[in-house]
């Protein structure tokens, strides 16, 4: 990962390359400040620096055999130590029992939280940590003699998860270094780190990410108009995580108003061949799609409820955006207290059901069908 992968931190960046050309790299430093900053990724950028054989004043070259290897995240003498979970095939893990998942964790995923990582290795519930056992591999890694670069880099990602002995371990690594060792340790929350390995570490606060950085990146990744690239970046505060969570819940927000368009269009024609065919759309959902998508329906017809009730006050009641306002000025009339309260109760009863893992296609063509009626029903 070069530094041009790093989105904003340009102060931050310089600091790092500036240390390197005067030869005043501190041998353990603490990257911490606010999700979503970068750390982690400025800690690999600026490993990566360190070793290149080619760098130049502002990044490395991204072309020389331990550039490349870094970009792979295989070079000999880098090394990670990060949370792991015990399993049945591990019982005392440690970093290395999950490289290969943690690579793709860093080079395929954009979330780099805690949460996305224990899902990636496959244990959400698991109490992740950094065990006793990895203190041993620490001393043996560190002892190797270097392979190809003049450092040894170990990047430790959450020390906070370390236990006591580890930490301890560790500490007597930092105190005592061997020769060209560099410790780079990421952390979320740096108070619950122990003391002695705080006051012996350089701390290097990341800012969160600039307004105008982040949005250059959005944009380069996804289309996006105008407007809501601005409301994506002002939700987003300067966390790169955050954005792709707003990004990723408003394109299933986009594809649920599509799903609901389609039902209520074929429903109030009672066409029922294609409501079949919708029926089969939606099951294709995963079960959290589908209850999402339930909820989605719940909403929009409570919005539609009031909308007809009290048209006048739209501007302080409802919460539409632009493609739902227009679709519910003319849907809204058909929703009243005729039928809001049964509608209500058979999207509830739907949730119910697909909760308790009932066949999603017979209760879905179920809602689809009671809606033909209820739709229909008269206002007065
Ligand atoms: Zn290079």
């Amino acid at each position: 990962m070069q530094f041009s992968k790093i989105i904003g931190q340009k102060e931050i960046i310089r600091r790092f390359i500036n240390t390197v050309k005067t030869g005043r790299i501190s041998h353990a430093q603490l990257l911490h400040g606010p999700e979503g900053s970068g750390k982690l990724e400025l800690a690999i950028a600026f490993a990566q620096y360190v070793s290149c054989k080619n760098r130049t004043e502002t990044d490395s070259c991204g072309t020389c055999p331990s550039c490349k290897k870094y970009e792979k995240l295989i070079h000999p003498d880098l090394h990670f130590v990060f949370p792991v979970v015990r399993s049945n095939k591990f019982s005392k893990p440690v970093s290395d029992n999950y490289i290969d998942e943690w690579r793709s964790f860093i080079l395929e995923h954009k979330k780099h939280r805690l949460s996305v990582w224990l899902d990636v290795i496959g244990n959400e519930n698991a109490q992740a940590g950094i065990f006793a056992h990895e203190s041993s591999e620490i001393i043996r890694k560190l002892n190797l003699k270097t392979f190809e670069s003049e450092y040894k880099i170990m990047i430790i990602w959450l020390p906070e998860k370390m236990n006591l002995s580890s930490a301890n371990k560790l500490l007597k690594m930092i105190e005592e270094p061997p020769q060209k060792t560099l410790f780079l340790m990421v952390s979320d929350y740096p108070e619950q780190i122990i003391n002695t390995i705080r006051s012996r570490s350089q701390f290097i606060r990341i800012p969160k990410i600039d307004d105008e950085s982040l949005a250059a990146t959005l944009s380069e990744t996804y289309q996006l108009a105008d407007n809501e690239l601005k409301r994506i970046v002002k939700l987003s505060n300067g966390n790169y995580f955050k954005a792709i969570d707003v990004i990723e819940e408003s394109e299933q927000e986009k594809y649920n108003f599509e799903l609901f368009v389609k039902l209520m269009r074929l429903a109030y024609a009672a066409k029922i061949i294609e409501l079949t065919q919708w029926v089969d759309e939606v099951s294709e959902l995963g079960r959290e799609r589908q209850k999402s998508f339930l909820l989605y329906v719940l909403r929009l017809m409570r919005e539609n409820f009031i909308l007809n009730s009290a048209p006048s006050k739209k501007e302080d009641l409802n919460y539409f955006t632009l493609d739902e306002e227009n679709f519910s000025i003319k849907f809204s009339t058909f929703i009243h207290k005729n039928n809001i309260f049964d509608i209500n109760e058979e999207i509830n009863k739907a949730y119910l059901h697909i909760e308790r893992n009932g066949m999603d296609k017979i209760i879905f063509l179920d809602f689809a069908l009671k809606l033909v009626k209820l739709l229909r029903r008269k206002a007065a």
